[in-house]
C-alpha cells in the first residue's frame, strides 16, 4: 500500500510503498476515504510529540472497512460500512474506560505506537495514535473505530474523529456551558471554530473569539461569536474583562497551546469561572500562573483531552448537529488534497492558511 511516511522529522514525507502485516484478531483493515491534517500531526512531524521514525502520521480518518482480523467483536460495523477510525480508542476494559473516561484509554496512553508494515528497506513503520490515516489503507485496533451513519461529504465526516468531538466535548462535558453564560475561546483554529460553533448551540450568550488572523475571526463571526478580539492589537484579557462587565468571561477555553495564551485564558475568566485547557505547544512544555488566581479566586481549571467525549455517546451527537446543520463543516474544511500532496497539507497548517485541510484522494500519481 502508498503511505506518506515521516523519515525524518521536519524533512518532507514522501510517498512509499509499504509492506503491509497481516492483521491480529482484534484489528480491522480500513480503506482510507478522508485524512485530515491537524496540529497534532504538526507536533508529530516537528518531534514535538514523542514519535519514532520512520512512522505514518494521520491521527485520525473516515473510511470504510475493507477486512476483520476475526469475525466479531467489532462493535456494530462490518466489511463494506463506513467508519471512523477516532483518534482516541475506548477499550472499555481499561481503569479509565471502566470510570466513565475514555478520553484516558490505556490503550492510548500505555501501548506502544503499533509496527503496521515494512519500508522498502524492511525497517519496520509505525501508525501514528495506532492510526497511520496518510495511507491508503489503515490499520486499526477495533475498538477505536466507529460506525458512521451519514452522507454528507466524506471530508466533513473525516473531522468527527478529532476536531468536533473535541470541539463539542469542551464546551458539552468538560466546561459544562449553561445557557446564558459568556464564553471566550482563545484559539480561533479548527478547533476553537468547534468550540465557538458548540458554545452557540449551548445557548451561551456572549462568545468571544481571540486569534491575531483576521480571517479566522471573520470565521468566527460567521460561525456564532458575537465578538472577536485582535490580541495583536491590544491586550486581549483587558479586551475580554471588557466585553464581560468587567469580571471576565464565566467560561474560557484555551484552544492555541502557547504558554502565553494559557497565561490568558486564565487571566480573562472571571473568578469561579471555568477554564478549560485544550492545546499543547509541545509534550514537555511548561507553563507558568499567579498562584492567586489558581488557589484563592476559586476558578475551575479543567484538563481536557478528545473533549472528554464517549465516543459510543457522542460521535451519534456531533454527526446529528451535523445533518441538522447546527455543526457547520463547510468553512473549516479550507482545502483537499491529493495523497502525493500531503507535505502542502503541512505547510498550509503550519502558517494557518489552513483550518482543516484534508486529504481525500489517495490514488496513485507517482511514486518516489
Ligand atoms: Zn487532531
Ligand atoms: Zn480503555
Amino acid at each position: 500500500m502508498r503511505a506518506a511516511v515521516l523519515e525524518a522529522f521536519g524533512a518532507p514525507m514522501p510517498v512509499r510503498e509499504l509492506d503491509l502485516r497481516d492483521l491480529f484478531a482484534h484489528e480491522v483493515l480500513v480503506r482510507t476515504v478522508a485524512a485530515p491534517f491537524c496540529s497534532t500531526d504538526w507536533l508529530g512531524w516537528r518531534a514535538m510529540r514523542g514519535r519514532t521514525p520512520p512512522v505514518v502520521l494521520g491521527h485520525t480518518a473516515l473510511g470504510v472497512v475493507e477486512r476483520c482480523g476475526s469475525p466479531g467483536g467489532t462493535r456494530g460495523y462490518g466489511v463494506g460500512d463506513l467508519v471512523v477510525v477516532a483518534g482516541t480508542p475506548q477499550c472499555d476494559e481499561c481503569f479509565y474506560c471502566g470510570i466513565g473516561r475514555p478520553d484516558q484509554c490505556a490503550l492510548l496512553f500505555e501501548s506502544p505506537e503499533p509496527v503496521i508494515a515494512a519500508d522498502h528497506t524492511g525497517r519496520p513503520v509505525r501508525a501514528a495514535g495506532g492510526v497511520g490515516a496518510y495511507a491508503e489503507l489503515i490499520v486499526a485496533d477495533r475498538r477505536q473505530v466507529w460506525r458512521v451513519d451519514s452522507s454528507l461529504p466524506a471530508a466533513q465526516l473525516s473531522l468527527l474523529g478529532c476536531g468536533i468531538t473535541t470541539g463539542h466535548g469542551a464546551i458539552v462535558n468538560v466546561a459544562r456551558v449553561r445557557p446564558g453564560e459568556s464564553v471566550a475561546v482563545v484559539g480561533l483554529g479548527h478547533l476553537g471554530l468547534w468550540c465557538v460553533q458548540a458554545a452557540r448551540v449551548a445557548g451561551a450568550g456572549r462568545i468571544i473569539g481571540v486569534d491575531p488572523v483576521p480571517g479566522r475571526r471573520a470565521t468566527a463571526a460567521a460561525l456564532g461569536a458575537t465578538d472577536v478580539v485582535d490580541p495583536a492589537v491590544h491586550d486581549p484579557v483587558e479586551q475580554v474583562r471588557c466585553l464581560s462587565e468587567g469580571r471576565g468571561a464565566d467560561v474560557v477555553v484555551e484552544a492555541a497551546g502557547p504558554e502565553l495564551a494559557v497565561q490568558q485564558a486564565v487571566a480573562m475568566s472571571r473568578r469561579a469561572g471555568t477554564v478549560v485547557l485544550t492545546g499543547v505547544q509541545w509534550t514537555e512544555g511548561r507553563i507558568s500562573l499567579p498562584q492567586n488566581a489558581l488557589a484563592i479566586h476559586g476558578r475551575r481549571i479543567l484538563s481536557c483531552q478528545n473533549g472528554q467525549s464517549v465516543m459510543s455517546r457522542d460521535l451519534r451527537r456531533c454527526t446529528d448537529l451535523l445533518e441538522s446543520g447546527e455543526y457547520d463543516a463547510r468553512p473549516i474544511v479550507t482545502a483537499e488534497y491529493t495523497l502525493d500532496r500531503i507535505d502542502e497539507a503541512l505547510y498550509a497548517a503550519g502558517e494557518f492558511r489552513d483550518l482543516s485541510g484534508v486529504v481525500t484522494d489517495f490514488r496513485s500519481t507517482s511514486v518516489r
